[in-house]
Order: structure tokens, then C-alpha cells, then sequence
């Protein structure tokens, strides 16, 4: 029987290290993290993302700024929010949620923020670096992924790490840090063959497909790592990707959906609006 990771635990470490930099920022800047959060119309998931950033920004003393803006909202009129907010002395990370309403183009939107206050890692400029090995910041998804992983203090290197999905917010950048740590990555995706020989080969098995409880026991190797980053409802509950009953028998530590990935997610959104903050000039 596998180990579960607790996602909460391993978010109150970084709590505790957001809190103490709060209060240095205090001291020494005379004012605190600020976090922009952009949402336009009101796409459901986004609103329970947006009021989880405030409740989170409130425990940690950090200032959450919410910029709510009519679905109707022109694309120009929407270009001109983001351009203000880059200018804006005050904010240190901005994050637009997203999807945004089809009349907007999102990449247009999220190419126009200023790459040093984007914390949620997905400007050209910011991916660029990311994939060429330099400083600046990862998506906050795949990060708590990597996170979550170090704290079983499973050796990384060498390891066969099985990336189930090729979004460009989950499974490009997850596979890319595993491969910085030096395994061995396959990504897999709705057109990979033999799905579950390829899974069930795994030391490190990432679970971001979105289909809830596709992953049962036979994909799973004996002693693997699994990290479910699904959440998907089903009859009315939040699911993971993974068959949780049956997959912790085999693994040797696991995941929970809720209170795995989730719960370090929007803890790494804050955490990079204070290096945001430290990095920046203001
Ligand atoms: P996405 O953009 O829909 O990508 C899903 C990926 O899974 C695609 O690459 C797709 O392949 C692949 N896939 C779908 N069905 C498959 C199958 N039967 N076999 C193999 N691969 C399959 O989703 P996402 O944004 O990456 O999110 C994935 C999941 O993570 C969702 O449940 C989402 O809600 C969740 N999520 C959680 C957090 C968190 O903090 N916990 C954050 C972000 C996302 P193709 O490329 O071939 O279509």
C-alpha cells in the first residue's frame, strides 16, 4: 500500500516562506506582494480559481487585486486593462484567467504582458527561457508536479518519468523539468499507442489527461510515483485522472484529488508574485 502525498502539508512549508518574505517586503519596501487577477465574463471554473487566489492571498498577507471585466469586453479594450497593469508600479504578477470569451484572442492577450510580472509562466518570453534552461518563471501547475515529487525524496535521476498529456500549461513544461532533473521522460497523448505498456513502464507517472479515473491498476508499476493532476466532476464530486482505491495498492507514493496538486497550485502563483516582487525594480 502506497504512501499518499499530501498536497496541503506540502503547501504550508511554502506558506510559512511566503509569510516571512511578507513581512521582510513590510520592512523593507514599506508595502506588500501584489497579485492582479484578471477574469473576464464568468466561466465557472474561473470564478472557483479566482476566489481560491483571494481566500489564499488574504491568509498570506498578500494583496489580491481583482479586475473583473464585462464578457462583452472588446479585445482592444482588454489589451489596453493589460498595458495598464504592466505600467502599474503597484502590481508585481499578473494573471489572466483563462479561457477567454471566443471574440478574444487569448494568445494576442497573454503575449501582451510584461514577461517579468507574468507568475503563471505563459508569455513566448517566459516559455522561450523556460525551454532554454534560463531563469525565469515556470508554470505553476507543473511546478507543484515537481514539488510535490521531491518531497517523497524519491531519487529523480535516471528514472523513466511517463508524462500522460501534451497541454502547453501541464505536460510540455512537467515533462521538461522532469527531463531537467535528469530522467528519462516519454510523453503520451490521445494518439499514443499502447497506452498503458507505456504507462505501466513508468517510475514517475504524471496523470494530466482529464478524464476522470481513466488511470486503474493496470497502467501503474509496482513502487511508482504517481501524481494525479486531473480534476474533473463526476456526479458531482471533484475526480482525478486516476483510479485512486485501485492505484494506491500498487504505488509507492500517490496523490489525492483534492488536496494534492490543487492544494500547491495557487500557493506557487503567490510564491512567484514575491519573486516577482523581489525581482523587479519597484
Ligand atoms: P488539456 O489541454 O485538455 O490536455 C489534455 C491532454 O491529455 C492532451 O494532450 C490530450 O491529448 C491528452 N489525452 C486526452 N485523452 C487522452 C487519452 N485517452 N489517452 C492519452 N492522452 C489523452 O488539459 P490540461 O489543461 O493539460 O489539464 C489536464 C487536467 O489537469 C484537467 O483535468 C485539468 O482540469 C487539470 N488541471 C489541474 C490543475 C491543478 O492545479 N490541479 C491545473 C491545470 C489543469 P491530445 O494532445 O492528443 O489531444
Amino acid at each position: 500500500m502506497g504512501s499518499i502525498i499530501d498536497g496541503r502539508v506540502a503547501a504550508s512549508a511554502i506558506k510559512e516562506e511566503i509569510k516571512t518574505f511578507v513581512e521582510k517586503a513590510k520592512l523593507e519596501k514599506g508595502r506588500i506582494p501584489c497579485l492582479a487577477t484578471v477574469l473576464v465574463g464568468n466561466d465557472g471554473g474561473s470564478i472557483y480559481y479566482v476566489n481560491n487566489q483571494k481566500k489564499l492571498c488574504d491568509e498570506l498577507g498578500v494583496e489580491n487585486r481583482h479586475v473583473i471585466l464585462d464578457e462583452t469586453i472588446a479585445e482592444e479594450e482588454l489589451l489596453e486593462v493589460v498595458h495598464s497593469l504592466n505600467n502599474d508600479e503597484t502590481v508585481d504578477g499578473v494573471i489572466i484567467q483563462l479561457p477567454l470569451p471566443k471574440h478574444i484572442d487569448e494568445k494576442k492577450i497573454t503575449s501582451s504582458l510584461n514577461y517579468k510580472k507574468d507568475v503563471d509562466g505563459l508569455t513566448d518570453i517566459n516559455l522561450g527561457k523556460f525551454y532554454k534552461g534560463e531563469d525565469c518563471f515556470v508554470p505553476c501547475t507543473p511546478q507543484s508536479i515537481l514539488h510535490l515529487i521531491k518531497t517523497t525524496g524519491v531519487k529523480l535521476q535516471g528514472k523513466h518519468a511517463v508524462v500522460v498529456g501534451r497541454s502547453n500549461i501541464v505536460g510540455k513544461p512537467a515533462a521538461q523539468l522532469l527531463l531537467n532533473e535528469n530522467c528519462t521522460v516519454t510523453i503520451c497523448h490521445s494518439k499514443t499507442e499502447e497506452l498503458k505498456k507505456v504507462c505501466s513502464s513508468a517510475d514517475i507517472l504524471i496523470c494530466a489527461l482529464g478524464k476522470p479515473e481513466f488511470i486503474t491498476e493496470e497502467y501503474i508499476k509496482e513502487a511508482a510515483v504517481v501524481i494525479d493532476v486531473g480534476t474533473s466532476r463526476l456526479n458531482g464530486k471533484m475526480k482525478g485522472d486516476v483510479l485512486f482505491e485501485e492505484a494506491i495498492k500498487k504505488a509507492s507514493f500517490i496523490t489525492p484529488v483534492p488536496g494534492g496538486v490543487g492544494a500547491v497550485t495557487t500557493v506557487m502563483l503567490i510564491k512567484n508574485t514575491c519573486e516577482a516582487m523581489k525581482k523587479n525594480v519597484y
